[in-house]
C-alpha cells in the first residue's frame, strides 16, 4: 500500500486556527530527549516489576520456558478473546517452521463486554468453541479423548502455572463483575462441561507471549512480541535468576539459567504520572474511564483511545468558539463516538482540501466543516498518531536495553500497527531518536519492528506443544 500523500499546506489557515494548531503541536510533540527520559524511567520500572515487592508494571512470568524451534508438531485448538471478535482456530504445526490453520470468527455481541453476568461471557466463548468443535469433528471424538486448547486471554492475568490465569483487572473497556481476582480457566471449563464439549485448556496465554513464540517459530532473531492495537503490551524472554519474584515459586529441578517468558503488561507504565507528557485530554480520558489511574501508557498509545483524544480536543475547540460555530455538535459530544478509524481515515485523506474528511464529518457527525477546520483536524490527527507511535517504542527500547539486545526483530501485531497510516515509519523514527542512530533506511536499523506471525492462533498452539514437551520431560 502506498503511503498517504501528505498534502494540505497550512498557508491559508486563518491566524486564530493556526495559533490553535501551534498549541497542539507544542503539547502533543515528544522530542528525542523526552523519549530518552521516558525510556530510562521505563527500564527502572521493568526491573521493579520483576522484584519481590513489585511495581506498577506487572511483569508476569508466563510459564513458557522454552523458545520455539520450528520443529514442534501436532494439532491444537486455540481461541482468542479479542476486542471485537472471538476467534477459534485449529492449528496444525508441521514441524518445518510452517503451520496451517482453519478458523472461525464470532462477533462479540453488543453489551457482552460489560455484561453483569460473567457466565454470559464465558458461555459465549464456550458456545463458539462448541460449534467450532462440531464443525471440525462432525462425528465427535472417542470417549475419554479431549482436545487441548491454548486460550489467548489478552488481559493482565497472574499465573503460577501455564494452565491458570487470575485476572488482575480488565482493560480495553471490558468490565464484567466477578472475574477480577478469579482464575478464568475454570470459568471457561465449567461452561464447556455444561455443553459436554471435550476441550481442555492446556495453556492460558497472553497475546504478546503468543506473538513472541509464533514469530520465533519462523524467525530466530525475534527478541520481543508486541501488540499495538486496542491495547498495548510486550513480551520477551528473561533469565530465571534475574526474576526475583520467582523465588520459591520454581521447582528445584529448574536450572537458574533457564528462560522464562515475561508478559510485561506495560500498558500500566507510569500509572503514577511521573514522566509521560500528558495533555488535559489525556487527563479527561483517564478520569472518565471505568478504571481511573490505570493503564496510563496504554491510554496515550492504544487504538482504544486515539479517536477519543481527537474528539476531546475538537470539543474543546468548539467550546472555546474556534470551530463548528453555531452547529449542532451533539453527536461529537458522545464519548467514544470516534474510534481509531477516524484519525486513521483523516490521515489517509488524499485530497488537497480533505474532501474525505468533509464526508466523514457530514455523514457521521452531522457537522459541516470548512477547509481550514479540516486542515486543523488533519494536523491534530497527525500529532496524535505520531505521538502514539513514538511513545509506543519506549517499551521496546526499554526491554532491549535492559536485556542488552543490540540487534533483533520485534514482532508486532495489532490494529494500530497493521492499519494506522505511517505507524511503522514513525515508530522507527522514535527508535532512531532514542538510540541516536543515523541510518536512514528503516529496514537497516539494528532493531526493527516486523509484522508478527499469528500469535493468538499459532502462538497458542506452539505454547501448548512446548508445554507438553516440558511436562513429558518431567519438569514442572
Ligand atoms: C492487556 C494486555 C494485552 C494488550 C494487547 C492490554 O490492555 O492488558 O494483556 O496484551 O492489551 O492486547
Ligand atoms: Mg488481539
Amino acid at each position: 500500500k502506498k503511503p498517504p500523500t501528505r498534502k494540505g499546506s497550512l498557508l491559508d489557515v486563518p491566524a486564530d486556527l493556526l495559533q490553535q494548531i501551534h498549541g497542539f503541536e507544542t503539547i502533543f510533540t515528544v522530542n528525542g530527549d523526552k523519549l530518552k527520559t521516558i525510556v530510562n524511567h521505563f527500564i527502572t520500572e521493568l526491573d521493579k516489576g520483576l522484584s519481590k515487592k513489585g511495581g506498577n508494571i506487572p511483569m508476569i512470568p508466563a510459564w513458557v520456558m522454552d523458545k520455539s524451534t520450528g520443529k514442534e508438531v501436532g494439532k491444537y485448538y486455540a481461541c482468542d478473546l479479542g476486542g471485537s471478535n472471538l476467534r477459534t482456530v485449529l492449528i496444525t504445526l508441521n514441524g518445518d517452521k510452517t503451520f496451517d490453520t482453519t478458523q472461525s470468527k464470532y462477533k462479540i455481541p453488543d453489551g457482552l463486554r460489560t455484561t453483569q453476568n460473567r457466565d454470559e461471557l464465558f458461555g459465549f466463548i464456550a458456545d463458539s468453541l462448541t460449534s467450532f468443535f462440531h464443525e471440525q469433528f462432525p462425528d465427535g471424538v472417542a470417549e475419554g479423548v479431549t482436545i487441548p486448547l491454548g486460550f489467548t486471554f489478552s488481559y493482565p492475568a497472574s499465573q503460577d502455572r501455564i494452565t491458570q490465569g487470575v485476572l488482575q483487572r480488565w482493560t480495553k473497556g471490558f468490565d464484567v463483575p466477578n472475574v477480577e481476582g478469579h482464575d478464568v480457566v475454570p470459568l471457561l471449563q465449567e461452561q464447556l462441561k455444561k455443553r459436554g464439549t471435550p476441550i481442555e485448556t492446556t495453556a492460558l496465554i497472553n497475546d504478546t507471549v503468543g506473538t513472541l513464540m509464533a514469530s520465533l517459530y519462523t524467525d530466530p532473531e525475534t527478541v520481543m512480541g508486541c501488540i499495538f492495537g486496542t491495547g498495548v503490551n510486550g513480551a520477551f524472554f528473561d533469565v530465571v535468576k534475574d526474576i526475583e519474584k520467582l523465588d520459591g515459586r520454581l521447582a528445584s529441578d529448574i536450572p537458574q539459567d533457564s528462560l522464562m517468558a515475561i508478559n510485561c503488561e506495560y500498558g500500566s507504565f507510569d500509572n503514577e504520572h511521573l514522566v509521560l507528557p500528558r495533555t488535559k485530554y489525556d487527563v479527561i480520558i483517564d478520569e472518565e474511564s471505568p478504571r481511573p489511574g490505570q493503564q496510563a501508557f496504554e491510554k496515550m498509545t492504544s487504538g482504544y483511545y486515539l479517536g477519543e483524544l481527537l474528539r476531546l480536543a475538537l470539543v474543546d475547540l468548539y467550546e472555546q468558539g474556534f470551530v463548528f460555530k453555531d452547529q449542532d455538535v451533539s453527536k461529537l459530544k458522545t464519548p467514544y463516538i470516534m474510534d481509531t478509524s477516524y484519525p486513521s481515515r483523516i490521515e489517509e485523506d488524499p485530497f488537497e482540501n480533505l474532501e474525505d474528511t468533509d464526508d466523514l464529518f457530514t455523514n457521521d457527525l452531522k457537522i459541516k466543516t470548512t477547509v481550514p477546520e479540516r486542515k486543523l483536524i488533519r494536523r491534530l490527527s497527525e500529532l496524535i498518531g505520531t505521538r502514539a507511535a513514538r511513545l509506543s517504542v519506549c517499551g521496546i527500547a526499554a526491554v532491549c536495553k535492559k536485556r542488552g539486545y543490540k540487534t533483533g526483530h520485534v514482532a508486532a501485531d495489532g490494529s494500530v500497527f497493521n492499519l494506522y497510516p505511517d505507524f511503522k515509519p514513525r515508530a522507527h523514527q522514535g527508535l532512531r531518536d532514542i538510540y541516536d542512530w543515523t541510518e536512514k533506511d528503516d529496514s537497516k536499523l539494528p532493531i526493527i519492528i516486523v509484522p508478527a506471525e499469528d500469535g493468538s492462533g499459532a502462538g497458542a498452539a506452539i505454547i501448548a506443544a512446548v508445554t507438553e514437551k516440558r511436562l513429558a520431560k518431567g519438569l514442572s
